[in-house]
């Protein structure tokens, strides 16, 4: 048996902490006066626009 090499996936730099690295946030869907949540939509993180990485001003 092999050893499966496990694909390290470790982020070089930090993970924006909003998307947690994916770069995607999950917004909930709400229409309706009652603003009843019918399901959820991705959308692009804003606050690393989709890279998934904190940005870092230096
Ligand atoms: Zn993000």
């Amino acid at each position: 048996m092999a050893a499966v090499k496990k694909p390290s996936f470790e982020p070089q730099s930090a993970a924006c902490p909003t998307c947690k690295g994916s770069g995607e946030v999950s917004v909930a869907v709400r229409v309706g006066r009652k603003r009843q949540a019918v399901g959820q939509q991705t959308g692009l993180c804003l606050t690393c626009l989709g890279s998934g990485e904190a940005t870092t001003s230096t």
